[in-house]
């Protein structure tokens, strides 16, 4: 398993998932995360919505939760500075959210909600 970092880039100006700018998903790898995704929020992560702005979102793959979110948590003067812990950051933050499996159900379970 690994967490998939989607970073919403506002292509087109706006924002493709209403009040979540950071959204982590746990999976396999980023083609299971961008499946998860759709069936999730209903929007395509792989999408471009405006040639000039470039893709949608930034995804890259990440070992896990705290890899994913480690640049998220730092500061951005001093990458090597963590500002938060990853629980500090989803408290914190409420434009961020992480979508990992339960192990008993083998559900989707937004940790942060
Ligand atoms: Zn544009």
């Amino acid at each position: 398993m690994a967490v998939i970092r989607f970073y919403d880039l506002s292509g087109g100006g706006y924002q493709k998932v209403d009040g979540k700018k950071y959204i982590y998903i746990q999976a396999d790898d980023i083609t299971s995360a961008c499946n998860e995704f759709v069936r999730l929020f209903n929007v395509d992560p792989c999408n471009t919505t405006c040639d000039c702005c470039g893709p949608d979102y930034a995804i890259t793959e990440h070992r896990d939760i705290a890899a994913a979110t480690k640049f998220d948590r730092s500061d951005w003067d001093n990458p090597e500075v963590e500002n938060e812990t990853v629980s500090e950051y989803f408290t914190n933050n409420d434009n961020v959210a992480y979508y990992a499996w339960t192990g008993l159900t083998e559900q989707f379970k937004d940790l942060v909600g």
